[in-house]
C-alpha cells in the first residue's frame, strides 16, 4: 500500500497505478480513521467494484462544532495502516491540516435544500457544511469514479448526494449497509470511548429501532409511533437528543407512516454521542 501525505504525491501515485492498468476505475473511501469493520466493509465494496482503491484518513476540524469532541476523537493511525494493508487498499491518503486547508478553513456556501436543517443539522451547527467542504476537496483531489459512504450516517449520505448534484461532480455515490456488533450496536470509532458497561447500555438504541419496526406493522400514525419509541428508549440510561421518523429522501418528519418511513436516533451515552437509524418498513 502506498501512503501519500501530499496532494502531488497522491496524484503521482494514482497516475503510476493507472499506467499499469488501462481504464482502471478509481474507488474512494473517505474516513476519519480509528478504523473498524464498518470502514473496512466500505473498502471491501470498493475493491469489488473498482480497480484502484484510495482510502483517506483525515480528522476534519471544520466538521466538529465542539472542540472537546475534536480533541478526544480517537486517532489510531498505525493500527489503521495495518488494517488497510491487510484488506488490500492500494493508496492511503493521509493529509495534514495544512495540506487540506493551506489558507485556513475557508467560507463555504452551498444550498442543501433543507436537508441540513433537521436532525443532525439542528444539533450540530455547521457540521454538514464542514463535511461537504472536505468531501468536495477530497473528490477534487482524488478524481474517483465511485465513492463509498456508510448508511450508519444516513443524513450524511443525503448531504453528499446533494453536494455532488449542486456542484455537478461526475462521481457515483455508493451507500453501504451499517455494520453492527453481534448484539446490534452500530460500529463507530466513538465506541472506543465507551466502557464495556456503556456498550451494553448503548444497545437500547438498536433495540428501540427494532421495536419501532415491529410496531410499525400496526401503528400508522407516525407521531404515535414516535412517542411509543421514545417511551421505550427512556427505559434505558442514555440521554436522547432526537428520535425522528422521516421520509428518507427529504428527511422531513412524517405524519403518516408509509413504506419508506425511516427512523433516526441520536443520543448520549455518558459524554459520547452516538447515532443510528433503521428503515421501519
Ligand atoms: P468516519 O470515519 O466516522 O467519518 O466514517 C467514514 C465512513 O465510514 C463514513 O461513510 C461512515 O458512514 C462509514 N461508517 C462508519 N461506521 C460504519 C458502520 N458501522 N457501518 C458502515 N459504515 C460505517
Amino acid at each position: 500500500m502506498i501512503v501519500s501525505e501530499h496532494i502531488d504525491q497522491l496524484k503521482n501515485s494514482l497516475s503510476e497505478l493507472k499506467k499499469q492498468q488501462a481504464n482502471a476505475k478509481i474507488g474512494f473511501v473517505p474516513t476519519m480513521g480509528a478504523l473498524h469493520e464498518g470502514h473496512l466493509s466500505l473498502v471491501q465494496k470498493a475493491l469489488e467494484q473498482t480497480d484502484i482503491v484510495v482510502v483517506s484518513v483525515f480528522v476534519n476540524p471544520s466538521q466538529f462544532n465542539d472542540k472537546g469532541d475534536l480533541d478526544k476523537y480517537p486517532r489510531t493511525i498505525e493500527a489503521d495502516k495495518k488494517l488497510l494493508e491487510k484488506v488490500g487498499a492500494h493508496i492511503l491518503f493521509l493529509p495534514s491540516e495544512n495540506v487540506m486547508y493551506p489558507d485556513g478553513i475557508p467560507d463555504y456556501k452551498i444550498d442543501f435544500e433543507g436537508i441540513d436543517k433537521v436532525m443532525e443539522g439542528q444539533f450540530r451547527a455547521g457540521h454538514f457544511k464542514g463535511v461537504a467542504m472536505i468531501v468536495e476537496r477530497l473528490f477534487d483531489t482524488v478524481q474517483a469514479d465511485k465513492a463509498y459512504f456508510g448508511l450508519k450516517d444516513f443524513q450524511q449520505v443525503a448531504i453528499i448526494k446533494q453536494m455532488v448534484k449542486q456542484r455537478k461532480i461526475n462521481i457515483e455515490i455508493v451507500p453501504v449497509a451499517t455494520v453492527r456488533s453481534p448484539k446490534g450496536l452500530a460500529l463507530s470509532s466513538r465506541n472506543q470511548l465507551l466502557s464495556d458497561e456503556q456498550k451494553e447500555e448503548a444497545l437500547i438504541i438498536y433495540q428501540t429501532l427494532q421495536k419501532g419496526k415491529e410496531w410499525a406493522k400496526e401503528i400508522r400514525d407516525a407521531g404515535q409511533l414516535k412517542s411509543k419509541m421514545i417511551h421505550h428508549f427512556q427505559q434505558g440510561s442514555l440521554k436522547l437528543e432526537y428520535l425522528e421518523i422521516v421520509d428518507p429522501n427529504s428527511l422531513q418528519p412524517l405524519k403518516e407512516m408509509n413504506e419508506q418511513a425511516h427512523c433516526c436516533i441520536a443520543a448520549y451515552c455518558g459524554n459520547v454521542r452516538l447515532i443510528d437509524n433503521l428503515s421501519l418498513s
